[in-house]
């Protein structure tokens, strides 16, 4: 990420990865790679698929969403 990317950039991106869990560093879709059930949420790691991208993202649902 650039230094000079200002909040709301960040905070856009931030929305757009939740809705659609895309890397928030490359765009690439992301891989579920670990899923752990609560008593009341789901939470999953999702990981960038690319070999010189270090994107994360870790996701929690509700198990109402359900
Ligand atoms: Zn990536």
């Amino acid at each position: 990420m650039s230094i000079k990317t200002k909040p709301i950039q960040f905070f856009e991106r931030f929305h757009w990865a939740t809705l659609y869990q895309l890397c928030p560093e490359c765009g690439e879709q992301m891989s579920e790679v670990y899923k752990s059930c609560e008593r009341h949420s789901i939470f999953i790691w999702y990981e960038c698929p690319q070999d010189q991208c270090r994107g994360q993202w870790l996701q929690r649902y509700s198990r109402d969403d359900f």
